[in-house]
């Protein structure tokens, strides 16, 4: 069995508190190496949990609110530093690229590594990119429309002979997509399904997910409040634990981790304990752990 595991650097919502940090996830598949969202302080996490950023080749941002992206220009900045000569690919909305162009312009940085550009939310007008080697992607619209008509569709951002990453589409107060990432072959968990992680970000919750997410071995999905918070939930574009246990749920999901806590929740355990009456293999994901897929 391939290793496939995530390893959390980052749980916090919005503001960084009680040791919490902003959200970022590190995923080892086989020795492929990638992030999922970059919050701000990532790369002291990386060093704090024994990892090594000049391992990774692939950075997935779900959206560009600060507390999933803020850590970049810095995790970037010192893998230059640091001599790295190797291809990354950053996955993102394609706005992420201006501005890191902007900053390192003024900085007058020059980035002497191949660093490459994928925008996750392509607009069939968009004329093809002349100054990256983009891979082409397939131009299925996404509809963040309310309403059971929603149309979900995801689209593929990497394939390789072992895993696909594709998108996950959410609803959230920007553009912003979450990631599935499954095993493909025939390699099987002890459960016997084909491993799969998706890993939704910010989202209001999104019952019509469940179809896309049908049977995935373990699902991350933000809890960023208690049921009793459901409207705020739903005016800010997060989730309660509640809601986030009923998805999993719904898509028979083997295990639930929750993360993206707001910063009123010192302790975590009712969260906990409100997603496992729905949904018992429910587990909070908080820096340092590594789960298993
Ligand atoms: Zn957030
Ligand atoms: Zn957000």
């Amino acid at each position: 069995l391939f290793k496939f595991e995530v390893t959390i650097l980052g749980c916090s919502s919005a503001t960084p508190v009680f040791n919490r940090h902003p959200t970022s996830q590190w995923v080892n598949y086989n020795n492929t190496h990638f992030l999922l969202d970059c919050g701000e302080g990532t790369q002291m996490q990386i060093t704090r949990f024994g990892l090594k950023a000049s391992k990774l080749s692939h950075i997935f941002i779900s959206h560009l609110h600060g507390d999933h992206y803020l850590g970049l220009m810095g995790l970037i900045s010192s893998m230059n530093l640091n001599g790295r000569t190797a291809d990354l690919h950053i996955y993102a909305p394609s706005q992420l690229e201006a501005l890191m162009h902007s900053h390192f312009e003024i900085s007058q940085s020059h980035i002497r590594f191949p660093l490459f550009f994928h925008n996750t939310f392509p607009e069939p007008k968009d004329p093809e990119p002349t100054h990256f080697n983009s891979e082409i992607l397939l131009d299925f619209p996404i509809n963040l429309k309310d309403g059971p008509q929603v149309e979900i569709h995801s689209r593929v951002l990497l394939e390789t002979k072992e895993f696909s990453v594709s998108t996950i589409p959410l609803k959230h107060s920007i553009p912003c997509c979450g990631f599935l990432i499954k095993e493909l072959g025939v390699t099987r968990n002890q459960e016997g399904n084909p491993r799969s992680y998706a890993f939704c970000s910010d989202t209001r919750y999104t019952p019509q997910l469940q179809e896309l997410l049908f049977g995935v071995a373990t699902l991350y999905h933000e809890t960023t409040f208690s049921h009793s918070m459901v409207n705020r939930a739903e005016v800010t574009y997060h989730s309660t634990a509640s809601q986030a246990a009923q998805l999993a749920k719904d898509c028979c999901a083997g295990k639930l981790l929750m993360g993206h806590f707001s910063a009123r929740y010192k302790d975590l355990n009712p969260l906990l304990e409100e997603a496992k009456s729905i949904f018992p293999d429910s587990y909070l994901a908080v820096e340092g752990i590594t789960f298993s897929i």
